[in-house]
């Protein structure tokens, strides 16, 4: 079997000559690469996400407040509004809920999933386990179809990171959140029904809508403008399946859109490449909180 493939167009085609779904073979490929059994690769598909769960819970239980005090429990007072909010669904609701809780929970210094990196953390398990709440509560960390998109998500952040960049450091927070939005609209595609390619097409939707998104974070931490950012590009991923579902096709394919970010990041100056010198962090109020904190 050939496991290689450097773009979304070659994972397709590997996928069809297999024969086998997109969660097998992305499975499959994974454990001939860490020499190991695709039930252990499973196991640790569902250990991961328990861990996001377990991030959600915390996160919403109570107010998290960080030590720098950028952080102020949004996520709790998010969850302790009535739901569903008057702007939108309970879906909706939760999702954003979700999103600001683990990423508040990073910001604590606790335990998350890289998803695909810690500023990030949110969107993806934000979303995939607000649709579950949502929409099929039966379904748990050991349920195939919701490990599936966990894998849709996860296939969007390798074919990203093979030609682009996944670091804020190096690509604007674009390459993080950004790329975890499109993460989220793929995992999220497969929990409504629609297939690999279309959901890889969801992603290419939602990605398009970050391209450019600057890294600025306050005083250097991952706090301002990260959490909250975190609950803006579940709302991105959302739309973009919402589009998708309703047949709204990207006009620019998966693979060009993150050759499109990868220029983007280059072209982009290191004042807003996590250094904290420039956009928010460079604001009067983003300094003064820096003096306090620092
Ligand atoms: S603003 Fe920078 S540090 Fe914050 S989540 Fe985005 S990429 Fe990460």
């Amino acid at each position: 079997m050939n496991w290689k493939f450097s773009n979304a167009a070659e994972l397709l085609g590997r996928i069809g000559e297999s024969g086998l779904g997109y969660a097998e073979w992305l499975i499959a490929r994974d454990a001939f690469n860490a020499g190991i059994e695709a039930e252990a690769v499973r196991a640790e598909i569902g250990r991961r996400m328990m861990i996001s769960r377990n991030a959600i819970e915390q996160g919403v239980a109570s107010p998290k407040r960080s030590f720098s005090g950028l952080t102020e429990g949004a996520a709790f007072k998010v969850a302790s509004s009535p739901l569903p909010p008057p702007v939108a669904d309970r879906f909706f609701g939760l999702a954003i809920t979700y999103a600001l809780a683990v990423n508040e929970v990073n910001a604590c210094g606790g335990r998350v999933v890289a998803f695909p990196t810690a500023g990030s953390s949110g969107i993806v398990p934000g979303v995939l386990w607000a649709w579950r709440d949502a929409r099929e509560p039966g379904l748990n960390a050991e349920s195939k179809r919701l490990q599936d998109a966990f894998v849709a998500a996860s296939a969007i952040g390798v074919l990203i990171a093979q030609r682009a960049t996944l670091a804020g450091a190096a690509g604007g927070c674009q390459a993080e959140c950004g790329s975890a939005g499109a993460m989220a609209a793929a995992g999220l595609a497969v929990l409504e029904g629609m297939d690999f390619a279309d959901a890889i097409d969801a992603a290419a939707l939602s990605l398009k809508n970050s391209l450019g998104l600057a890294c600025d974070p306050v005083a250097g931490l991952v706090e301002v403008p990260c959490v909250k950012r975190n609950a803006f590009l579940a709302a991105n991923a959302i739309t973009a399946v919402t589009l998708a579902r309703a047949g709204v096709r990207s006009a620019i394919p998966f693979d060009e859109v993150v050759g499109a970010m990868k220029a983007i990041g280059d072209a982009m100056p290191a004042a807003l490449k996590e250094t904290a010198e420039g956009g928010l962090a460079a604001t009067p109020t983003g300094r003064a909180w820096k003096e306090r904190i620092l």
